[in-house]
């Protein structure tokens, strides 16, 4: 079982990290039901973006994935402790020496170079192992992944019978996907539909969420939808899906300010009126970025205080943060009271753009000093 209660106790930190997993698989769902008759897998690299790769994989599994996408082996290694049969694909690629390692874990590297291939065809002949692998094919990224004519080589390898290794997918990754009519993402479904073509009865994969979400001519056989699990919208507009992470911090005082006075380092923000400042415990040290901080000049993030929205004020230290509490009533917030950061209506997208960042960096950069509740 996991403990749905990890991190430090409540009253060992001044921050807490509420992970909803019944709002990750009805996300999960809404996606499967974008992808249609297509699988929909789940990437949950990174540690699942941040809200803990364990508890997020069993929710998953529960909730219908069977394909699951990790960057690095230690990563798949986790994946496979909890779901013994699950597939499970690395992205990042085979480093050197490690095809021992995937096929102990039994997880599929994916490819996408040609020594990557002719190291993993060479161990899977000296094994004698069907070494399904994941070939990664670049359309217009320029990341990862074989250009056209080594695709087209391998392709005919494979028709001919000639590959010591079995293609369990093929796949390419879409560099602007929130734009479908980007030149480049058209550029990229259409080659990417003639590169899976020459590969007859190898699933194709091509969608991230983005992709995922938009449907159509993005979605071939399997989609591999990330941040859309996690509550992030790379479309923008209205929000189909879930928030799943709620990040809140307890006050550690509330303080009056004279108007001229300033707050916080680098004296950035000056009250412009007699006002009140709750003291918060979370700072940039627990992935709140310092970016998102306020100044006379610009407006940094919001929190929700007693169920209103109210401005940070001043810079976000490594452990603190001040938001302006003047416009509540005097008594609305108090010592040990939480205010919430993330959630609420604040959403991880918001807070990026508050950043100057995307909804990505906010969530995978969420620290280690929460104590960490999972629900549903
Ligand atoms: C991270 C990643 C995804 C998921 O992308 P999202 O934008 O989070 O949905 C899919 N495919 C590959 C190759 C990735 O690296």
């Amino acid at each position: 079982m996991i403990d749905p209660f990890t991190g430090p106790p409540d009253l060992e930190t001044g921050s807490r990290l509420t992970i909803d997993l019944g709002a990750l698989q009805s996300n999960w769902k809404h996606l499967a039901s974008c992808a249609g008759e297509a699988e929909c897998a789940a990437v949950v690299k990174a540690d699942a973006y941040g809200i803990g790769i364990r508890p997020a994989v069993r929710a998953l599994w529960q909730a219908g994935a069977r394909t699951f996408f990790v960057a690095l082996p230690f990563e798949a290694r986790a994946v496979r402790e909890e779901l013994p049969d699950a597939a499970i694909y690395v992205l990042g690629g085979l480093a050197p020496g490690s095809s021992p390692i995937l096929a102990e874990i039994k997880a599929h590297p994916v490819l996408g170079s040609l020594p990557e291939i002719d190291e993993w065809e060479l161990f899977a002949k000296e094994n004698g192992i069907a070494g399904e692998a994941a070939i990664h094919v670049d359309t217009g990224m320029n990341r990862l992944g074989l250009s056209f004519a080594e695709t087209q080589d391998v392709a005919k390898r494979y028709a001919g019978g000639n590959l010591a290794f079995r293609p369990s997918l093929i796949m390419s990754h879409l560099a602007c996907g929130e734009d479908a009519d980007h030149p480049l993402t058209e550029h990229q479904i259409e080659s990417f539909g003639n590169v899976a073509a020459d590969f007859p009865g190898v699933p194709a994969s091509l969608a991230n969420s983005a992709g995922t979400l938009q449907g159509g001519a993005f979605v071939f056989d399997l989609c591999r939808p990330g941040i859309a699990l996690y509550g992030g919208h790379p479309l923008g507009g209205d929000n189909p899906l879930k928030p799943v992470v709620l990040f809140d911090a307890r006050v550690i005082q509330v303080r009056e300010v004279d108007e001229g006075e300033t707050v916080g380092y680098g004296a950035t923000e000056t009250a412009r009126r007699p006002s009140r400042v709750a003291v918060v415990s979370a700072g940039y040290a627990d992935g709140f970025m310092r970016a998102a901080g306020s100044s006379d000049d610009r407006r940094g993030a919001d929190a929700i205080v007693a169920g209103k929205r109210c401005p940070l004020i001043g810079r976000v230290s490594m452990d603190l943060i001040a938001v302006d509490v003047t416009d509540l009533a005097p008594d609305a917030v108090r010592r040990g009271d939480f205010v919430t950061l993330i959630g609420d209506g604040i959403t991880i997208d918001e807070v990026g753009a508050r950043a100057n960042t995307i909804g990505y960096e906010i969530l995978t950069g969420l620290g280690s000093r929460f104590a960490r509740i999972y629900i549903g």
